[in-house]
């Protein structure tokens, strides 16, 4: 068996009971997709639209695909069909088209709402208040079509784990806050996505429950 493989029975073995992985593929082919998979790892983790598509043609119907990355409304429609989650609803916008979209097809999609705490100004989200007052204005009716699950989020990019620790924390706050408000059904808002490679651990200190894991698994990708 090869690197892959194991990597994957590595972290299902040590990751804690309730933590789900998200084993994120992007720009990597369908036989280290297939590599993890046959090490039973059954989620995987998309951020392009066109290649989620084509990846979801090729490979094992019974994979769970998750879309993580910055989802223009004009790609929605190519996603749809063959997507299980999406991470990273970061406006009313998306979440409009996603369930105007959802409707047509008589689907319901689970979304995540994306928070942004990170330092970055370059990352997409809603900031922490953002969320609150837009969570807020929902009521039962607006957004039929789609569930929402959760929240994701990321921490900033850098080598000070007290600020790391801070972002994740802060997103987990977030998670707490909407939960509070009592408007999102309780027993399917449960979902902490935070943590990749580098940073999963603090993460986990921090009440994550979904963790999404790239280069740790398949190695590095060029951009
Ligand atoms: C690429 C990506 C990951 C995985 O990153 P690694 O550092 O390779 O583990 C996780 N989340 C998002 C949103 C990503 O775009």
């Amino acid at each position: 068996m090869g690197q892959i493989g194991d990597t994957i029975r590595a972290l299902h073995n040590s990751l804690p009971n309730g933590v789900e992985l998200v084993a994120v593929s992007k720009f990597h082919s369908a036989e280290a997709i297939l590599e993890a998979y046959n090490a039973g790892q059954r989620i995987f983790g998309e951020s392009r639209a066109n290649e989620l598509k084509d990846k979801a043609a090729t490979l094992p119907a019974d994979i769970k695909w998750h879309f993580i990355g910055h989802l223009q409304t004009n790609k929605v429609k190519t996603i749809l069909p063959h997507v299980s989650l999406i991470h990273s609803v970061d406006s009313e916008r998306l979440l409009t088209t996603i369930n105007t979209e959802a409707h047509k097809s008589g689907r319901h999609i689970d979304v995540l709402l994306q928070v942004h705490v990170a330092e970055e100004d370059t990352k997409f989200g809603f900031t922490p208040d953002e969320l609150v007052a837009f969570v807020s204005s929902l009521t039962p009716d607006s957004h039929s079509n789609v569930r929402i699950c959760g929240v994701m989020g990321m921490a900033t990019n850098t080598d000070d784990t007290a600020r790391i620790e801070r972002d994740f924390y802060a997103i987990s706050q977030t998670f707490q806050r909407l939960k509070a408000l009592n408007i999102l059904n309780p027993d399917s808002f449960t979902i902490i996505s935070m943590g990749m490679s580098d940073d999963y651990l603090l993460a986990l200190k921090h009440g994550s429950n979904m963790v999404r894991i790239g280069s740790t698994i398949f190695g590095s990708r060029e951009y």
